[in-house]
């Protein structure tokens, strides 16, 4: 078979080949074809919308949760939901459960920030009150400028660090450890004290509405990936379902063509790469890892594996919680409402190789009996199943030194531009770092855009 070449490129409107469906790849995909480049978006599995996806559909509840302060995201749904109606979506508290069973809220208050921060560590009785106090006058310290954070945290542990401020073994294993687990995938004593910073700054140190935590029911599929797929397909963009790209060509030092595994070449003005960093390691020309650190450094970074256990219980959800636990195999409890007359939960661990707390399929027929344990399975209800699905390299490690190694989206090739919730965002590997990284992309294109 002679391989086919396949010009994208338009005598009208400048091309660009994006790699990757997932959040990343649409969100660069959507703002570049309402700018009028003429997209092909390119993905190796039958559907789009990444990792989080399933293959086989599933008919339970896949809700997922948003900041307040995520701000990328918020608008991203606005705008894909707009004139319609919005997905529903409802603020939860922040829960811990305690080692004596009981539960505890984080608080929130609607005063002005920065007092609201203030009055909420004050009042959250999960930190023992010397501990609170002491930590709630550093905080004050900072915004005084009477203190600085320390220039050396990317170099340190969250742990190390966290024990320096007078935060006790216990409070790091009952809030600080679950709070980084869930924001981040990643645990205190492996994760760098500046990631440990960074994402908790935007929840707990910024104004009471980028506080907010909420829960939204619709999957992501209903929510971003089918809306993000109809306009692409109102503008006329191209999706190549089922295609996995094998290999960049090169002249000089610009991309020339992405070739595909079914022969074809693909060819654009732009190159946008919004692949996790294993897959995109392999597709650079040799000639580039040697000669630029840019790709140099991906190999760096690590991943981890996260397990998550949908189990649905035969028990009505009275209100929706977020419940972050401690000292078991799983760091967080997502309870909503799967029916009217059913719970879902749905429980995250992520498995760490440098952390106690891997889990296996052996553990599921022990699951209701932890549910009673913690007070959220009542002895007569039923549970109805339980699934479980881990997902590769979920989770980026933000060990200490990785912040250095996650890349820019401009890379120092001319028509190359890389996505992805791992690459430098300022945030944690979640929704809104690979909408953000997403965005970047279309306005980096953008602004190269000849005038
Ligand atoms: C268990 C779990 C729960 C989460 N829950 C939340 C949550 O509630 N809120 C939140 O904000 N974040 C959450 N996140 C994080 C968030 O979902 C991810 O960070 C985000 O979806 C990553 O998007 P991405 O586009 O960067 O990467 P990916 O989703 O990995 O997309 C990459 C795409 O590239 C495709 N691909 C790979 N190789 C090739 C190739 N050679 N050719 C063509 N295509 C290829 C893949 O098939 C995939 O579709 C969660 C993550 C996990 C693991």
């Amino acid at each position: 078979m002679v391989p086919l070449t396949i010009h994208v490129k338009s005598p009208d409107s400048q091309s660009v080949v994006i790699l990757g469906g997932g959040l990343a790849g649409l969100a660069a995909a959507d703002r570049l074809s309402d700018l009028g480049y003429r997209v092909t978006l390119v993905e190796r599995r039958p559907l789009l919308g990444g990792a989080l996806i399933e293959d086989s559909p599933y008919d339970g509840p896949e809700p997922f949760t948003i900041l307040g302060c995520h701000h990328a995201t918020q608008a991203l749904l606005h705008s894909l939901h707009a004139g319609s109606q919005q997905p529903a979506d409802i603020t939860i508290p922040l829960e811990f459960r305690l080692p004596d069973g009981s539960f505890v809220h984080y608080p929130r208050t609607s005063f002005p920030a920065p007092l609201h921060t203030w009055v909420n560590l004050l009042r959250f009785a999960g930190i023992p009150w010397k501990e609170r106090w002491r930590l709630a006058s550093w905080v004050e310290q900072l915004w005084e400028g009477d203190a600085e954070l320390p220039a050396d945290l990317e170099q340190r542990t969250a742990a190390d660090w966290l024990a320096s401020i007078g935060q006790s073994a216990q409070t790091r294993s009952l809030v600080w450890n679950p709070l980084a687990q869930w924001l981040t995938g990643n645990d205190l004593a492996t994760m760098s004290a500046d990631a440990f910073v960074r994402s908790m700054k935007p929840v707990f140190l910024s104004t009471h509405p980028d506080s907010r935590i909420s829960v939204v029911q619709d999957s992501l599929l209903a929510c971003f990936v089918q809306p993000i797929t109809q306009r692409l397909r109102q503008q006329h963009a191209t999706i190549l379902y089922n295609t996995d790209a094998t290999q960049i060509r090169y002249e000089q030092d610009r991309i020339s063509g992405v070739q595909l595994r079914n022969g074809s070449l693909l060819q654009a003005d732009w190159y946008v790469i919004a692949l996790p960093p294993q897959q995109l390691t392999p597709l650079i020309p040799e000639r580039w890892l040697t000669r630029y650190a840019y790709f140099q450094q991906l190999s760096e970074l690590q991943s981890f594996d996260s397990t998550i256990v949908d189990v649905h219980i035969e028990q009505p959800c009275v209100s929706p919680r977020l419940i972050l636990l401690n000292d078991t195999a799983f760091h967080s409890a997502l309870i909503t409402a799967s029916a009217p007359d059913r719970t879902g939960i749905t429980l995250t661990t992520t498995d760490n190789p440098f952390a106690q707390t891997r889990t296996d399929s052996r553990h599921d027929a022990a699951i209701p009996d932890l549910l009673r344990s913690w007070g959220l399975l009542a002895s007569e209800c039923k549970v109805v199943s339980i699934r479980r699905r881990t997902i590769s390299n979920a989770i980026l490690s933000l060990k200490p030194g990785a912040k250095s190694h996650r890349p820019i989206q401009r890379s120092p090739i001319e028509n190359l531009l890389v996505a992805g919730a791992w690459t430098d965002t300022g945030w944690p590997p979640n929704l809104e770092s690979a909408i953000v990284s997403g965005n970047r992309c279309a306005e980096a294109i953008a602004l190269d855009r000849p005038t």
